[in-house]
C-alpha cells in the first residue's frame, strides 16, 4: 500500500510525487495521478482533500488518500489532477480512515464509500462555502399582531398559522432545516407570511467559537434507574465503549439521552444522534432544542441540496454542537466528536438496502472505537445481535424496566380467532372494546401493516387471481376497489370487471389491508373521526405532519395504520391499541421475521397509555398459544430473545454465524444461475465457509427480473472476508458477470 509521506522542498527532484485518490466507480482500488501543473510543492497535499482529475474521456472528482513517491504505474502513464478544490482536508483523518474500514469491511469500491460520505453538492465538485445562514424570524409587525387578527389567521389559514406559532416559540428564529421537519414544503405558505409582513428572513449571528450550553428547560429529576444508567454513561466519557440502553417503551430514555448529552456539551463535545427516520420523530428533536441553547443541526430527506451542504459543513467545521440524521449522517465529519447515540437501534432502516450496503449501527460503534468515544444503542426492543453482545458482556448493559413519570405498563391479551364471526377483519371483541375506549374519551390505534383495500383478488366461480405480470406475487386491490397495484414493482391497472378466465363477475376482495379496515370503521362508528396513517395517505409533502398535529389535539377519533405509527410517536391520549393481525410474521421464511414481529408488538404496544390514562392492547390472533406469543403478552422480550437466540444457534444464524449474500438477477433465470455457478467455482476451495446455492431468491421474479443468491455462512468473520478479499476481483471479471445485475451483502438483514 501507500505511505503518508510530506512533501518536502529538497525531496529528489526526479522522484515524482505520487497523489494515491479515491475516485468513484465499480472498481475496488485507489487510483494514481501527479499533482496539477503549477502545484506549489510547498503547498501541503493533505488527504481528504477533493481533487478534479481527468478520467477517461470525462472528468471526475476524487478524495485524496495518500501521497508518496511509489506507483505501480510507469510514469509516463500518469497523468495530472486537473485542480484541487480547496487546501484544508474536507474529510477529517479519523473519518477517512473509518471510511476506508468500512471499504474493506463491506469490499465496496473506496471510490464510492467516499462519494457517499459527502453531500451531494460536495461530491459534484463545488466549492465547500457556507450559505451564511439565515433563519425566519417574526417581524415587529408580526410580533404585534392583536390576538383578534391572530385566531382569525388560525381559522383561515391553518397552515399559515402554525407556522406563525413556530415562530413566536422560537425567538431567535429557526434554520431551514429545523423549520423544514415541520413543514416539509413551506416556500408559499413562507411567501403569504412575509408578503404580510409578519415574518421576515434574517441574517443569523455567526454561531459563537466555542459552542455555549445552557438550559433553557429544567432537568427532570431521574428515578434509580435512570440515575444509575445516567451515571454510568458520564463516568465512560473520554473512552470507546459500547453501551445497550435497554428500556422498555416511555421508560424514560430520552432523559437518560438529554443528561448525557449535557455533560458532553460541557465538555465542549459534540454529539452525533442518529434515528430511524426524522420526519417520524419531530417530537424527540423538539425536547433537543427545548432543554439546549445551542447549535442543532438537522440532516433529514426535506432539505435540498444547499441545505444539506450547509448543515454538513457547519458541523464538520464544529460549528454544530449536537448533529441529528438518519443512517448516512453516520460519516459526517465532527472535529469534537464525544458520543454517539442510535435512537431505535434495532431499526431496520439503518440497514442501506442498495449499493453501499453498510449498517449504520455496525460503522457508527466502529466509528466510536476509532474516535474514542462511548457509543449508546437505545431501544425498547434491540436487535438480538445487541442483547447477544450485551449477555456476553461485550456492550455495557442498561436497563430501565419502569415507565418513568408513574405510567403503568399497557394490559396485553389476545382475542381468539378460531371460529369467530368477523366484520371485515374486525371480531365482536375488538369492534366492542373500540367502543369501551371511545366513549371513556380515548383516542384508539389500530395497527395493520398491509396497505391498501385487500391484498387479493378472487374469482368466486373458477378460483382465478390476479398475479402481477412482471412479479411471482398477487396484485393489491386500492382504491376502494378501483385498481390493482404490485407493491413490488408499482405496475398498476384498473380492476376488471370480469374474470379473465371463465368472465364470471363474481370477483372477490379476499383479506383486508388499511383502506378496508378504514371504511369498516367508519361504518361501525359514523360518529367518530378515523384518521388513516400509511404510506399512500401520507405521500403529500406535509400530510403526515397534519396529520400528527391533528393527533396530537386529543380529541376522541380512531388512527388506523402500518408500521409507520409504530415509530417513536407519542400518541399520550391513544388508550387502545388494537392488533388487526397477530399473526403476521408468525409463519414467514425469513429468518428475521420472528424478531421483526416482536418488535412491532412491543413499538405498537408502547403507544398505548403514555400519559396518565391506562392503555389496553389487544392482539387478534388464530393463534393465541403460539410459543412466540407467550412472553411478549408477559412483556417479557428477553424472554423472547433468549429462546429466538438459543433457536439461531441451533440452526447456526447469526450473531452465531457471520453471512454474506451474493445476489444475482438477470432477465433469464439461467443467466443469473449461470454467474452464480461460476461464482461458486471461483470461490472453491473456501477453507472454514460453507456456501449454499445457487438458490432462487424467496420471490423468484420481480419486475420480470429474476432473482438469485449464493449465501456464505461462517463461524469466524475472517475467513470469510479473506475469501470475498481473495476472490471478488475474479468473479467481477467473470464473462457471465456482464449478463447479470450483481451484489454483495455483508451481513445481510434479509435473505431475499
Ligand atoms: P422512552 O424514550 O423510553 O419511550 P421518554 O424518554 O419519551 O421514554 O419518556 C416518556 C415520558 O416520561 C416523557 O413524557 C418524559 O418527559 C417522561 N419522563 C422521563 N423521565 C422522567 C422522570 N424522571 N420523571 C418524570 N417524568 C419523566
Ligand atoms: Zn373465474
Ligand atoms: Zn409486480
Amino acid at each position: 500500500m501507500w505511505h503518508n509521506v510530506s512533501v518536502t522542498p529538497d525531496a529528489a527532484p526526479l522522484i515524482p510525487t505520487i497523489l494515491h485518490v479515491a475516485v468513484p466507480g465499480p472498481l475496488r482500488r485507489l487510483f494514481d495521478y501527479l499533482p496539477h501543473v503549477g502545484h506549489d510543492p510547498l503547498t501541503p497535499l493533505q488527504p481528504g482533500i477533493r481533487l478534479r482529475l481527468p478520467f477517461g474521456r470525462s472528468e471526475r472528482i476524487g478524495i485524496l488518500l495518500g501521497v508518496d513517491n511509489y506507483s505501480a504505474l510507469e510514469p509516463q502513464r500518469l497523468k495530472p489532477a486537473l485542480a484541487l478544490l480547496e487546501n484544508q482536508p474536507l474529510l477529517s483523518p479519523p473519518l477517512l480512515q473509518l471510511l476506508q474500514w468500512a471499504s474493506r469491511y463491506y469490499h465496496h469500491p473506496i471510490g464510492e464509500v467516499c462519494s457517499t460520505a459527502l453531500p451531494k453538492r460536495l461530491r459534484q465538485g463545488n466549492a465547500a462555502i457556507i450559505n451564511t445562514p439565515r433563519c425566519w424570524t417574526l417581524s415587529a409587525a408580526g410580533a404585534a399582531l392583536s390576538p383578534d387578527r391572530l385566531s382569525r389567521l388560525q381559522r383561515q389559514a391553518p397552515l399559515q398559522w402554525q407556522i406563525f406559532q413556530q415562530l413566536q416559540q422560537s425567538p431567535t428564529g429557526l434554520t431551514p432545516d429545523r423549520l423544514k421537519l415541520y413543514h416539509p414544503a413551506p416556500a408559499a405558505t413562507l411567501k403569504r407570511l412575509q408578503t404580510q409582513g409578519w415574518i421576515e428572513l434574517a441574517q443569523r449571528a455567526p454561531p459563537p467559537a466555542a459552542v455555549t450550553w445552557n438550559t433553557t428547560e429544567p432537568t427532570l429529576h431521574a428515578n434509580s434507574e435512570q440515575q444509575h444508567a445516567i451515571a454510568t454513561l458520564i463516568a465512560g466519557l473520554g473512552k470507546f465503549h459500547t453501551y445497550l440502553l435497554d428500556g422498555i417503551t416511555g421508560s424514560g430514555k430520552t432523559e437518560v439521552y438529554l443528561q448525557a448529552v449535557a455533560a458532553v456539551l460541557q465538555r465542549g463535545g459534540q454529539t452525533l444522534l442518529l434515528v430511524p427516520e426524522i420526519g417520524l420523530t419531530p417530537q424527540l428533536v423538539e425536547r433537543f432544542s427545548q432543554r439546549f441553547n445551542t447549535t442543532i443541526g438537522l440532516l433529514h430527506s426535506a432539505l435540498n441540496d444547499q441545505e444539506r451542504s450547509d448543515v454538513w459543513l457547519r458541523a464538520s467545521r464544529g460549528e454544530i454542537a449536537i448533529l441529528i440524521g438518519t443512517r448516512s449522517a453516520i460519516f459526517t465529519p465532527l472535529p469534537r466528536l464525544g458520543l454517539i447515540i442510535l435512537d431505535e437501534e434495532h431499526d431496520a432502516s439503518f440497514k442501506q438496502q442498495d449499493h453501499f450496503r453498510y449498517h449504520a449501527r455496525d460503522v457508527a460503534i466502529k466509528r466510536a472505537q476509532m474516535e474514542s468515544v462511548p457509543i449508546i444503542l437505545g431501544s425498547a426492543s434491540p436487535s438480538l445481535e445487541s442483547l447477544h453482545n450485551a449477555w456476553q458482556q461485550r456492550y455495557t448493559h442498561l436497563l430501565l424496566r419502569q415507565r418513568a413519570g408513574g405510567a403503568v405498563p399497557p394490559r396485553i391479551h389476545t382475542i381468539d380467532l378460531r371460529q369467530q364471526r368477523l366484520q371485515e377483519g374486525l371480531s365482536a371483541t375488538l369492534l366492542g372494546a373500540i367502543g369501551d375506549h371511545l366513549e371513556r374519551g380515548g383516542q384508539v390505534l389500530i395497527f395493520l401493516n398491509r396497505r391498501g383495500y385487500a391484498p387479493l383478488l378472487l374469482c368466486h366461480h373458477c378460483g382465478w387471481s390476479f398475479q402481477c405480470r412482471h412479479c411471482d406475487a398477487r396484485l393489491t386491490l386500492y382504491h376502494g376497489q378501483r385498481d390493482l397495484r404490485c407493491h413490488h414493482c408499482g405496475s398498476s391497472q384498473p380492476r376488471p370487471e370480469q374474470c379473465p378466465e371463465c368472465h364470471s363477475s363474481e370477483l372477490r376482495p379476499i383479506g383486508n389491508g388499511t383502506e378496508r379496515i378504514e371504511l369498516a370503521l367508519n361504518s361501525a362508528f359514523p360518529e367518530v373521526p378515523v384518521l388513516r396513517i400509511d404510506r399512500d395517505a401520507t405521500r403529500r409533502k406535509g400530510a403526515l405532519a397534519e396529520i400528527l398535529a391533528e393527533i396530537q389535539q386529543g380529541q376522541r377519533q380512531i388512527l388506523i395504520g402500518t408500521q409507520m405509527i409504530a415509530k417513536g410517536h407519542h400518541f399520550p391520549a391513544v388508550t387502545l391499541v388494537g392488533i388487526i393481525n397477530g399473526d403476521q410474521g408468525l409463519y414467514s421464511v425469513d429468518f428475521r421475521a420472528g424478531e421483526r414481529m416482536a418488535q412491532q408488538l412491543i413499538q405498537v404496544a408502547g403507544r398505548a397509555g403514555r400519559a396518565e390514562r391506562a392503555g389496553e392492547v389487544v392482539i387478534q390472533t388464530h393463534a393465541p398459544d403460539h410459543p412466540l406469543l407467550a412472553p411478549l403478552l408477559a412483556h417479557d422480550y428477553h424472554r423472547f430473545a433468549r429462546d429466538a437466540l438459543r433457536e439461531r444457534q441451533a440452526v447456526g444464524l447469526p450473531p452465531f454465524r457471520h453471512l454474506a449474500l451474493i445476489r444475482a438477477d438477470a432477465t433469464q433465470a439461467s443467466g443469473a444461475q449461470t454467474f452464480l455457478q461460476e461464482a461458486l467455482g471461483v470461490l472453491q476451495p473456501a477453507a472454514d465457509v460453507e456456501i449454499f446455492g445457487p438458490l432462487a431468491a424467496p420471490m423468484e421474479r420481480r419486475a420480470g427480473q429474476h432473482h438469485y443468491q449464493l449465501l456464505l455462512q461462517a463461524r469466524q468473520r475472517q475467513p470469510l472476508h479473506q475469501l470475498l478479499e481473495q476472490k471478488l476481483d475474479a468473479i467481477a471479471q467473470l464473462k457471465s458477470a456482464r449478463q447479470v445485475r450483481w451484489s454483495l451483502d455483508i451481513d445481510p438483514i434479509e435473505i431475499s
